[in-house]
């Protein structure tokens, strides 16, 4: 499958190379509205292939979109020190607004696969804009909280010291500081985290549940402080996803996408765990949740709801 990169700066160009060196897709294309920027990024990515999966790399305008399956948009404005995402809403709105027609002109087929923030409200205007160019429903969706999930099972692999691979725990809601940690159904393996705790003596106590809570909602604050901006967690979420539309992998991942109802509020767009494929978003699959989830998450959706209100969609 045909990938394309439109905004190729650190979480473009990051998602292109973690597409590179995990063999996902069979092309990529790189577009930029910094066209030397996108030809040095594509040229640097394209050395790499002998080293992982050897695929055409190539540099282009919207033109050059034509027969992609996937279009990633990392395009915009970035997140400053103590910027919130949805400070950024105005600016990257704007941007896209702008760029999605010449995107869906190129590539009518393409699954749309937003990275840009704050990424629930840019996803929920992509796919308004996409319906216009009788855009098929689920072919839009954003890397949500995927990076929040991963950063849950990371912190909660390190204290429980296993792998993050068997540890099963979502991160719901907004990709941003009211996003819901859903500790009541993680799981270390199929085990509950108080069945574990009873064999290993690693509970988790009301000190190390506000630590991991912490270190997953402050996370792109911190890295930010240190560097700027984050790039290879996204990247390879990016990656990740596209993986699993390119390959029909009918994964469950914590994707947003346009939801009609959730948390009793509606037309929204957030992170469920969601089926994605070929066709992209299949469908969601509601988790259990306890009643402080159930109302973070309902908070969670006002907010981006009320975000949404107020730039008119
Ligand atoms: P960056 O500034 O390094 O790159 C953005 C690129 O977009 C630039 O190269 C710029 O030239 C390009 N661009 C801007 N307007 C354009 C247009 N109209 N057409 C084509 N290209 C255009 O920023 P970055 O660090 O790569 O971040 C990109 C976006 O990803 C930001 O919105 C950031 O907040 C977001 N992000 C999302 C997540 C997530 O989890 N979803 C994580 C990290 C960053």
């Amino acid at each position: 499958m045909k990938i394309g990169i439109v905004g190729c700066g650190q979480v473009g160009s990051a998602s292109a190379y973690a597409c590179v060196l995990r063999g996902v897709g069979t092309e990529l294309v790189l577009v930029d509205k910094n066209e030397s920027l996108a030809a040095a990024q594509a040229e640097d990515i394209l050395h790499a292939t002998p080293f992982a999966k050897a695929m055409p790399v190539s540099v282009g305008s919207y033109g050059a979109l034509d027969q992609c399956g996937i279009v990633m948009i990392a395009a915009g404005a970035n997140q400053k020190s103590n910027e919130t995402r949805l400070d950024l809403l105005k600016r990257n709105a704007e941007i896209l607004e702008e760029m999605v027609p010449h995107i869906l002109i190129a590539a009518p087929n393409a699954i749309l696969l937003i990275a840009t923030n704050p990424v629930d409200i840019i996803t929920h205007i992509v796919a308004r804009i996409a319906q216009k160019y009788n855009h098929k429903p689920g072919r839009v969706l954003g890397s949500g909280t995927i990076l929040d999930t991963a950063r849950f099972r990371t912190l909660l692999a390190k204290y429980l010291n296993v792998s993050s691979h068997s540890i099963h725990a979502h991160v719901l809601g907004e990709h941003g500081d009211s996003e819901v940690l859903n500790w009541s159904g993680a799981r270390v393996s199929n085990i509950s985290l108080n069945d574990f705790a009873n064999q290993t003596g690693l509970h988790i106590t009301p000190e190390i549940h506000a630590q991991i809570d912490s270190g997953v909602r402050n996370a792109a604050y911190r890295i930010i402080q240190g560097k700027g901006a984050t790039w290879y967690g996204i990247g390879a979420a990016m990656a990740r996803i596209a993986r699993a539309i390119s390959e029909n992998e009918h994964s469950v991942l914590t994707c947003c996408a346009p939801l009609l109802t959730v948390a009793d509020v509606h037309d929204v767009t957030l992170s469920l765990p969601h089926i994605v494929a070929e066709q992209g978003i299949i469908k969601p699959v509601y988790p259990v949740l306890d009643e402080v989830e159930q109302l973070a998450l309902h908070k969670s959706a006002i907010i981006i709801r009320t975000a949404l209100d107020s730039i008119g969609y």
